[in-house]
């Protein structure tokens, strides 16, 4: 059988029949020219060993496996272990594909990077990118999002980022998408679009995705070296969908292995109440690219709800809704209550504050531990809880 990377996707860009490239006419030889780029670059042990360099000794790769034997003991069943990508530099894994893009960019001669933020993180992460490649950065944020995540427009503007204030409509994600994409589309020459997840229309969600790999190529070797074997089921959280999609392409053809992708059940499954889109959604178009989709009775993407906000999108990767129709990785939810819950036991029973959006993939691992006695459960620690703190202890006190 031949490696499930190297047959997904298809040269479209398709999952099946999820992802594709449905732009408007004056992106389509911007995207062309990003998807022949990294299609030579993805080849070159130039680019490679750059890669390598910068992971090693700007970022701190490769990441540790944490076994977290207490959680385990309170579980009481499976062995739980998480992979630390909170101890990348900036704290979470989106620089891996930061960096992997601004490289990119600099190997086409470009001197600008582009993007819309939600609640930071990414805008955060790529101005990292810039800065370090000596390049302008523009970060498109609603007006609504940079009053909400103050501490990380900061953090962008100190990086040298110039970050525009998005006033269109509800003043959030969606807005800022479009406004990057228009002011990406007047400086095209010399910029390059940085998607922030496995989304958006060919060939981010491959090229993202590979970037993300070394995550899940890391964690098997590492896991092979503490235990000896494999771990029986792996999870990570879905928002977009990088961070799980690193750790599982280090599995694909493992069939032994488990895996489990979780949603942010929210507060409830009635829909606005979550933002479980695989769990709940159906195929649809969003932000040219075909996938799954949370829509209301209008056919519009709808209000979604989780208390971790990088999880908050309506959509998802493509590759995630092909994977959950071929089967091959199991969808399922964690709800704020649990995730809460487990942001609190990591914190105080293993000396690590998670990220909330990390903290869901952890309390799907509590919850399953029972029915994998004398198992492993591996889950990818995407980032580390700081940027949440104020709002956990403001809103939820210090946990029983
Ligand atoms: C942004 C973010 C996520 C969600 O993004 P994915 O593309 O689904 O991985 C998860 N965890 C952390 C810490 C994040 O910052």
């Amino acid at each position: 059988m031949k490696p499930y990377l190297k047959t997904t996707p298809n040269a479209d860009g398709f999952f099946g029949e999820f992802g594709g490239a449905m732009l408007p006419p004056p992106l389509i030889p911007h995207f062309a020219e990003i998807a022949a780029a990294y299609e030579k670059l993805s080849k070159s042990a130039e680019f490679m060993n750059d890669l390598r360099y910068i992971r090693k000794h700007f970022q701190g790769r490769p990441t540790p496996i944490s076994h977290l034997k207490n959680l385990s003991e309170i579980a009481g069943g499976a062995q739980i272990y998480a992979k630390r990508e909170d101890l990348n530099h900036t704290g979470a894994h989106k620089l891996n594909h930061c960096m992997a893009e601004g490289l990119l960019a600099k190997h086409m001669g470009k001197t600008k990077l582009i993007a819309e933020t939600g609640a930071g993180q990414h805008g955060v992460a790529l101005a990292t990118a810039a800065a370090y490649f000596g390049m302008e950065c523009e970060i498109h944020m609603g007006a609504v999002d940079m009053a909400k995540e103050a501490p990380n427009v900061t953090r962008m503007k100190l990086l040298g980022a110039e970050v525009v204030a998005v006033t269109e409509g509800a003043q959030t994600l969606k807005e800022a998408v479009d406004s990057a994409f228009g002011s990406y589309v007047a400086q095209a020459d010399h910029a390059l679009f940085g998607i922030g997840s496995v989304v958006g229309p060919h060939p981010f969600p491959m090229m993202v995705r590979d970037f993300q790999k070394v995550v899940g190529i890391e964690s098997r070797e590492q896991f092979l070296d503490m235990t000896g074997e494999l771990p029986d089921v792996i999870a990570a959280c879905v928002g977009g969908g990088s961070n799980a999609m690193g750790l599982f392409s280090g599995f694909f053809d493992d069939e032994g292995v488990e895996i489990s992708g979780v949603e942010p059940g929210g507060t409830s499954s009635k829909l606005g109440d979550h933002a479980a889109t695989l769990t709940y959604g159906q195929p649809g178009d969003i932000h040219g690219f075909r996938t799954k989709l949370l829509v209301d009775d209008q056919g519009e993407p709808a209000p979604v709800n989780t208390l971790a906000s990088g999880l908050d999108y309506p959509g998802v990767g493509p590759e995630h809704a092909y994977l959950q129709e071929t089967g091959r990785v199991n969808y399922t939810t964690a709800d704020d209550k649990e995730a809460l819950k487990a942001f609190y036991d990591l914190s105080r029973h293993e000396g690590i504050i998670p990220a909330l959006e990390s903290a869901h993939a952890l309390a799907f691992a509590m919850r399953e531990a029972k029915n994998y006695k004398g198992k492993s459960i591996l889950i990818n620690l995407s980032g580390r809880g700081d940027k949440d703190l104020d709002y956990v202890t403001e809103t939820y006190g210090f946990g029983a």
